[in-house]
């Protein structure tokens, strides 16, 4: 039965985010059925993509350079050669910040928020790489973008108290958020609006 000569490829296809059994079965009846028109070429932009993906070892960003292209561009300084720095959980998040064209700063990508219930603590992230970019005096302004659930608010709420501590001046997206979401989830818009409306924490 070759089904179970599948077996990996479904196992995998199955570990994919929103990808249960059933649509990990069609998913592969697909590629097999398009074998030379997208399974070859599926695989090989896989191994391309792999091959060429960095993280940013200053923000977290993924890019083909490290430093990323972000973090490269003068264009992303203010006037005095400082920028305002966004902080985000996820890759995923900045790259709706970047699609809606609401930010033209740079970005610190933390990895996730604090959570005590998944036992992640400041340690886990990227926190510390962060107080270091505020103490070299490279942010005019953080504004910390995190989702509005607990442990955003939480995880917001320490990354204030310690960036103020060091004497940056600290913001939050605003309104438009809904409690409970998630940045990436929001359209370009509501996007535009939480940024523009941030308000000092
Ligand atoms: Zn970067």
């Amino acid at each position: 039965m070759i089904l179970n000569d599948l077996e990996p490829l479904l196992r995998l296809l199955g570990r994919l985010p929103g990808l249960g059994p059933r649509s990990a079965r069609r998913l592969a009846l697909e590629l097999i059925q398009n074998k030379e028109a997208l399974m070859r070429p599926l695989a090989q932009s896989l191994l391309d993509t792999a091959d060429a993906v960095r993280e940013c070892s200053a923000c977290g960003n993924l890019d083909t350079e490290d430093p990323c292209r972000i973090c490269l561009s003068p264009s992303r300084l203010g006037e005095d050669g400082r920028a305002v720095l966004c902080v985000v959980e996820t890759v995923s998040d900045l790259w709706a910040l970047e699609r809606s064209g609401s930010f033209k700063g740079r970005y610190h990508v933390l990895g996730g928020t604090l959570s005590a219930l998944d036992g992640r603590g400041p340690d886990q992230l990227r926190v510390g790489s962060l107080l270091e970019r505020v103490r070299r005096g490279e942010a005019r302004e953080v504004v910390l973008a995190l989702s509005a659930t607990v442990d955003g608010q939480t995880t917001a709420h320490y990354l204030a108290e310690r960036l103020r501590e060091l004497g940056a001046e600290v913001s939050a997206v605003a309104q438009g958020v809904p409690v409970g979401g998630s940045l990436e989830y929001l359209d370009d818009g509501t996007l535009l609006a939480a940024m523009n409306a941030r308000r000092s924490v």
